[in-house]
């Protein structure tokens, strides 16, 4: 059988599935005829699945419990609630497994294997994260050796660690890969060379959670060269709480492929829910083909991508690649009376030459007077002169900011969060404005 005939048969199993015991989708999908769904061709038979839907009622889009091993409970990981309130994805033993089969496909496709010694730079959060967790379980099926750098926050037993003793630590284990999200294994890396550490057996960060522009991984590539690592591939991935896996590069620029298409279909699709002609952006949307914990089918995951299904021209691996990430679909306020994506304005900051970290803040000009108007204010460290930050995000946003000059520690204080944020709205809610 081929990649697509295997994806087929798998969907109409999930499809039969989840008409049987799946709370969510026996009612989205009343009125579908399920039996005209033989094939990923049919896809857009069945309505999409935005993220509201899911986030508003996590527990109705868990298969219900049939006494099957297969669907017997294993674990629950959190989605990192960005932007809307963290939601539990169920993994029964069965999807256990499968991502453990996952992880050893990414590591494949990467370059990462059993010789490696894996720093896991994820943070420890207070409620259960697939990023932290499942790098550990990629270590265990690779048979790779793991050192937790265990950042974060232990709100109960302060079992977590200080940036400098994360430093110590990697600098004594002398990790070959780096594992977490960009920003924090720049921070790690600088503060070992500030503490005259070296880490010299360094050969890859793999990173996701944030994109990473080309200031930031040149930046990278110096800091571990300065460290002692001076040959160093960045392999970056595109992850999803809903996978508790992620879309990973053979080569830099080839795309983010879709490690398990017997698990996995991707696709990119218009405001109808069509899929779009081969080189054009839509809403990346997943469907999981063969899961039995929370199942998720034609799902809006929120990024603006272009997919690509042939073979890769580098690996020759099918089951699609997203090929170019056109961002998040951002939050779009208004901001001394302009309409703002903050998506836009992230990435306007973060392209200035010299900025080394950033966080944009909208506050009231004065606190106590919800009607003395707003101002933004734009924070970054490094070196880029504060002219040009302000020019950089007038011309994509039309407002002109303040810039103000910190540090990464006084930015991103507690290394707590998952990813850092980097936007803040100060201002009251609009209710009481009105
Ligand atoms: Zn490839």
């Amino acid at each position: 059988m081929d990649c697509r005939q295997v994806q087929d048969a798998a969907l109409r199993s999930t499809v039969a599935r989840l008409a049987a015991a799946h709370p969510f989708y026996r009612e989205h999908w009343a009125g579908v005829d399920l039996a005209a769904v033989r094939g990923i061709d049919d896809l857009p038979l069945l309505p999409l699945t935005t993220k509201a839907m899911f986030t508003a009622e996590p527990e109705r889009f868990r298969l219900e419990p049939d006494g099957s091993p297969e669907r017997q409970l294993w674990d629950i990981a959190y989605t990192s609630g960005s932007t809307s309130a963290p939601a539990p994805i169920y993994q029964s033993a069965y999807d256990f497994h499968a991502i453990l089969a996952a992880q050893v496909r990414m590591a494949e496709i990467r370059g990462m294997h059993g010789e490696d010694r894996i720093a896991n730079l994820y943070p420890l959060t207070p409620q259960p994260h697939g990023a932290w967790t499942r790098a550990n379980h990629a270590a265990a099926v690779l048979g790779a050796t793991v050192v937790c750098g265990m950042s974060g926050t232990s709100p109960w037993f302060g079992v977590t660690r200080r940036l400098p003793e994360v430093a110590d630590l990697l600098v004594a284990t002398r990790p070959t890969v780096l594992w977490g999200v960009p920003s924090y294994v720049r921070r790690v890396v600088d503060e070992v060379t500030r503490r005259g550490g070296t880490l010299p057996d360094v050969r890859m960060l793999a990173i996701s959670g944030e994109a990473v522009t080309p200031a930031m991984a040149a930046q990278l590539a110096q800091l571990l060269a300065a460290a002692g690592a001076p040959d160093v591939v960045i392999s970056n991935s595109l992850g999803a709480s809903e996978l508790q896996y992620g879309l990973v590069e053979c080569v830099a620029g080839a795309g983010f492929h879709n490690p398990v298409p017997e698990l996995l279909h991707i696709d990119a699709v218009d405001d109808d829910g069509l899929p779009v002609p081969p080189g054009t952006a839509g809403a990346l949307t997943m469907t999981h083909l063969d899961r039995h914990g929370t199942v998720l089918v034609r799902y809006l995951l929120g990024d603006r991508v272009e997919v690509a299904h042939d073979a890769c021209p580098h690996c020759g691996r099918l089951g699609g690649r997203v090929v170019a990430h056109h961002g998040r679909s951002g939050r779009s306020l208004k901001i001394k009376g302009q309409l703002v994506d903050t998506t836009v304005l992230e990435a306007a900051i973060a392209a200035v030459p010299g900025v080394a970290d950033h966080r944009a803040v909208v506050r009231l000009l004065d606190p106590a007077d919800p009607l003395s108007g707003d101002e933004l204010v734009v924070q970054v460290c490094g070196s880029s002169p504060p002219d040009r930050v302000a020019a950089a995000v007038k011309l994509a946003t039309r407002v002109t900011p303040a810039v103000e000059f910190t540090t990464a520690d006084a930015l991103f204080p507690a290394d707590e969060r998952m990813k850092p944020r980097r936007f803040v709205d100060e201002r009251p809610a609009l209710e009481s404005r009105t």
